[in-house]
């Protein structure tokens, strides 16, 4: 059995911010960092929006950077999933998949999100060679050049909007004729002269040998096809919070699994905290998850304190 004061679970921006600090406080913490560790940065290429790098960054040596970071303060990572988690007896009790127990006194919770696909093989085949699943981390790299966002929500219109600002052209595809977004949204999305909606269609295939080269999709009332010449693919249907665990531990979430915060980073159970995606829908930045892991970090050195 493993024991410690903190255990953190996860090792994206929030995780690992998270270690730095509770480290550099001498708690010591465990860092189950997953069998993938790194999060979503390490399929991502050139980060060039994370502080302090004015050159940029590729995601996976900012990660490395990250995890050696805490490793020089004390913290101990561990490359393994948490499979179950027990938050009702104290100390909490965390199992991994090689069966391995892990006990600690508080625990963060920053397992992160993963961006849906739709699950085409010619998506995951170009996924870093045209096809993408943010908008603000590649939209620069498509300035000049046409590209499609897929899906009807929140996330679909601002993507839309934000690429406008480097694309020639963006083309919607969505499966419907109405919007999931909001009004104000959709409406900016449908008044801007370089946005064509292309509804009621789904994505065929994404074409392209090295790099994408056009989109095919599917009027799916006429069964009609269209190739759609683009050389950029955005992915925009939403996120999965990696959650599951923690719902059958009695974390509450919300309606879309994402974990309900209580007083910045508490959740419903006292001495679990959370950070970054996992709880947050709306910023989903490497640097946003960071400071919530920071955030999470000091509140759990305060409730170890007492
Ligand atoms: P979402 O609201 O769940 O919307 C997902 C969209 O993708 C829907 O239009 C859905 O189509 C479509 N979709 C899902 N699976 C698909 C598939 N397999 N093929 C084609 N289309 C598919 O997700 P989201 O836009 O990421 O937003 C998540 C939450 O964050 C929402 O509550 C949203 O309001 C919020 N958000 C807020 C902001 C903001 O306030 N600035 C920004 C981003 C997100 P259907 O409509 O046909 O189901």
């Amino acid at each position: 059995m493993n024991q410690s004061d903190l255990v953190i679970i996860g090792s994206g921006p929030a995780g690992l911010t998270a270690a730095i600090y509770a480290a550099r406080a001498n708690l010591k913490p465990v860092v189950l960092a997953g069998l993938v560790p790194g999060g979503q940065l390490m399929t991502t290429s050139e980060v060039e929006n994370y502080p302090g790098f004015p050159e940029g960054i590729m995601g996976p040596e900012l990660m490395d950077k990250m995890t050696k970071q805490a490793e020089r303060f004390g913290a101990t990572m561990v490359y393994e999933n948490v499979v179950s988690a027990d938050f009702q007896s104290k100390p909490f009790k965390l199992i991994t998949q090689s069966n391995a127990e892990f006990t600690a006194k508080a625990v963060i919770i920053s397992t992160g999100a993963e961006a849906k696909w739709l699950g085409l093989e010619s998506e995951q085949r170009l996924r870093g060679k045209g096809v993408s699943a943010c908008a603000t981390c590649d939209g620069f790299f498509f300035k000049g050049k046409d590209v499609v966002v897929v899906g009807g929500g929140d996330s679909a219109m601002e993507e839309t909007l934000f690429l406008t600002k480097f694309a020639t052209k963006v083309y919607l595809v969505h499966r419907r004729e109405e919007f999931r977004a909001s009004k104000i949204m959709v409406e900016r999305v449908k008044n801007h002269p370089q946005v064509e909606l292309v509804l009621n269609s789904e994505t065929v295939e994404v074409l392209g040998d090295q790099n994408v080269t056009g989109v095919k999709v599917k009027n799916v009332n006429t069964n009609e096809e269209r190739t759609i010449a683009a050389q950029g693919f955005f992915a925009a249907i939403g996120h999965t919070p990696a959650t599951k665990v923690f719902v059958d531990a009695g974390i509450e979430v919300d309606s879309k699994g994402y974990i309900v915060v209580k007083d910045h980073t508490h959740t419903n159970i006292e001495g679990v905290f959370v950070a970054g995606d996992v709880h947050d829908p709306r910023y989903r930045q490497a640097v946003t998850a960071a400071g919530f892991g920071c955030m999470a970090s000091l509140d759990a050195e305060k409730y170890l304190a007492h």
